[in-house]
């Protein structure tokens, strides 16, 4: 696949547009090949998927199960609770027994910021093949949420071509706990590098001001950004004046077991200041969408009638999308592995 070079997935941050482009298109002819049934498509026979979820997971660990087992891969999932982790096995050797045993792609989850990144430099030191796709670390990184996320709103705006240009000048707003969401900062990456321009809203104590800044400087380890142009990133600490002239609306879970101390002392009063509901979306000046990653707090993010209201909220959309974003993932780490796998393998 043309420009593609990644080996691990670990952040959106070093991705280039052209990267998000062959991500989107790939997704998007997987999602309109036809599911069910025993069909399945051949691409990743033979390779074994290995999910070592070290923290909870409903949508994201099935998700790539799912996607990985419609490209033909073998398929081993891990629970912490009923593994050796609980005799104190390393994270390190816990992922090394799955080397062992031939994975070739780990999707890896834990509570750590950094932990995948560990992970790929311990395997890429020892010469083994295996790679590490982020399935979420700490408050660091969500990629393949922050690819769906982007999928699902270039599918919004233009359902023909959902692709990065769909972005283009969008003003997305993103309200919620900023500060310990890996969610809004992969979604940061995402949206700013096809760009739109995003509003971040929220209270200080969840939204520190130097977020503004957070695409500026060059990303960690590079020395430019693979990115010419971005859109660029606003804050608005109120509802009323971030919800004017926006094109759609992203509210976070507010992520108490990342919080070391009270950030918040009022839930009804936030709920108020920064919940949505069809009343707030009436401050925008036409009818947008709304997202959410899940799991959501109902009556604290969002209202339950909006989040029932399938005409306006796309979460359900989301964890649709989910799954083909996945297989484009898979399919292009196991392409880049083996240079003669052509599109056309996956027929
Ligand atoms: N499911 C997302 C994550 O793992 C969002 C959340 O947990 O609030 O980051």
């Amino acid at each position: 696949m043309s420009g593609w070079h990644h080996r691990h997935i670990i952040d959106l941050a070093t991705f280039s547009r052209e990267n998000y482009a062959a991500v989107l298109e790939l997704a998007h002819r997987f999602r309109s090949l036809p599911m069910t049934g025993a069909r399945k498509l051949p691409a990743l026979q033979g390779r074994l998927v290995a999910t070592l979820f070290f923290e909870p997971s409903t949508r994201t660990r099935s998700s790539f199960e799912l996607a990985a087992k419609r490209l033909s891969a073998d398929v081993q999932s891990f629970s912490p609770s009923s593994s050796a982790l609980s005799k104190g096995e390393s994270v390190l050797d816990t992922a090394r027994t799955y080397v062992a045993m031939g994975a070739d792609v780990l999707v890896v989850r834990h509570r750590s910021t950094g932990v995948p990144q560990q992970l790929s430099e311990d395997l890429e030191q020892a010469g083994e093949r295996t790679v590490i796709l982020n399935g979420g670390d700490g408050l660091h990184s969500h990629p393949s949420q922050g690819l769906l996320d982007l999928y699902t709103l270039a599918r919004y705006f233009d359902p023909a071509h959902p692709l990065p240009e769909s972005l283009q000048g969008k003003r997305i707003v993103i309200v919620g706990d900023i500060l310990h969401s890996r969610v809004a900062r992969s979604n940061l990456w995402a949206l700013t590098a096809c760009g739109a321009e995003v509003v971040l809203c929220g209270p200080p104590s969840l939204l520190p001001d130097a977020f503004a800044a957070f695409v500026d400087a060059p990303p960690p380890g590079q020395a430019t950004d693979p990115v010419p142009n971005r859109g660029r990133i606003v804050i608005e600490r109120s509802l009323e004046r971030a919800l004017p002239g926006a094109d759609a609306v992203m509210t976070l879970r507010l992520q108490k077991e990342r919080m070391g101390q009270q950030l918040l002392t009022d839930l009804e009063r936030y709920y108020r200041d920064f919940g949505l509901n069809h009343q707030r979306l009436r401050l925008c000046e036409r009818s947008v969408p709304v997202l959410h990653p899940g799991p959501v707090n109902r009556g604290i993010e969002m209202a339950g009638e909006l989040l029932d209201d399938k005409s306006i909220c796309l979460v359900e959309d989301q964890v649709r999308n989910g799954v083909p974003i996945r297989m484009a993932l898979l399919y292009l780490m196991a392409s880049a592995e083996t240079p003669d796998m052509t599109p056309a393998a996956m027929a």
